[in-house]
């Protein structure tokens, strides 16, 4: 698939969303729209750069190198072609769960990928806010997925098409009824799963942590889905002041002593009671 066929279907993904958030909101922003879109989007500018400079050419070579070579899984199970490209597409995204939850729980890779999370309100602009560091790391996974599964460019770009429009998605502040969220996620990863997974109470920042299929969270039991978003403080507690969400201290923020962070700056935990309802069950 072109580059500028993704990046105009990614625009258009984009900008429904934007105007259903502004429309039908899931969560109460904190911070005024147009002060978070600048931090934003200014972040989400210089990880874009990085991409282009990193992901992209190196996948692009490693796809090469697979086309020409009998490497990777695909390469030698010689499979149907619909069989292949479903496969493909599950291994990818169980790999995608695993690499989240990497970031969650290695401290060199949850120093880069808590800046994602200290965003103070989720939505749109939370999906492109990440460290330029992280996605230059993301780039040695992503050229280790393509070489260890031997993938084509076809299904390669198909995968990618859905996972950039899924996180666009699960990221944004739409409020759907509870209905339709609820059978939309038993196949993909929704608004409200997602909220859950910023929110500034550790346990439920450890869970629910995939990109397009929830079926991962609940085979390695990470599914947290009963917390209601009114009661979602959205954020990381040791950097939840004003000045650490700007450009400057963001960025500068994963190279500095760590904070203890689930503690707000006056040393208390985030903490809930114990939510009701099965947590296989998504909350209002
Ligand atoms: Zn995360």
């Amino acid at each position: 698939m072109r580059p500028l066929t993704l990046a105009a279907a990614g625009v258009v993904v984009a900008l429904l969303l934007f105007l259903a958030e502004r429309r039908w909101p899931l969560r109460r922003p904190r911070a005024a729209l147009l002060a978070r879109l600048a931090v934003n989007l200014l972040v989400a500018a210089i990880a874009l750069g990085v991409a282009a400079a990193t992901v992209r050419p190196l996948v692009l070579r490693a796809l090469s190198l697979t086309a020409d070579r009998p490497l990777g899984l695909f390469r030698w199970l010689v499979l149907p072609p619909p069989l292949e490209w479903l496969l493909a597409f599950l291994l990818l995204d169980l790999s995608f769960y695993w690499w989240h939850r990497a970031n969650h729980r290695i401290p060199l890779l949850w120093r880069f990928h808590n800046v994602h999370h200290f965003d103070p309100d989720l939505d749109l602009s939370t999906a492109l806010r990440f460290h330029f560091v992280e996605i230059a790391l993301s780039a040695g996974f992503r050229v280790a997925q393509v070489t260890v599964l031997g993938l084509g460019a076809g299904v390669y770009w198909a995968y990618e098409l859905c996972f950039q429009a899924n996180t666009l998605f699960h990221h944004s502040n739409v409020r759907l009824p509870i209905g339709v969220e609820r059978a939309l996620n038993r196949v993909m990863v929704t608004p409200r799963m997602h909220g859950i997974h910023h929110s500034q109470v550790e346990a439920e920042a450890m869970s629910n942590y995939g990109v397009l299929l929830p079926w991962w969270d609940r085979i390695h039991r990470t599914l947290r889905l009963n917390v209601p978003q009114h009661a979602i403080e959205i954020g990381v507690p040791a950097y939840s002041q004003p000045e650490d969400n700007h450009p400057g201290n963001l960025l500068a923020a994963p190279f500095l002593t760590q904070r203890d962070y689930w503690r707000r700056p006056d040393g208390s935990a985030v903490e809930r009671p114990q939510a009701s309802g099965p947590a296989t069950d998504l909350a209002e």
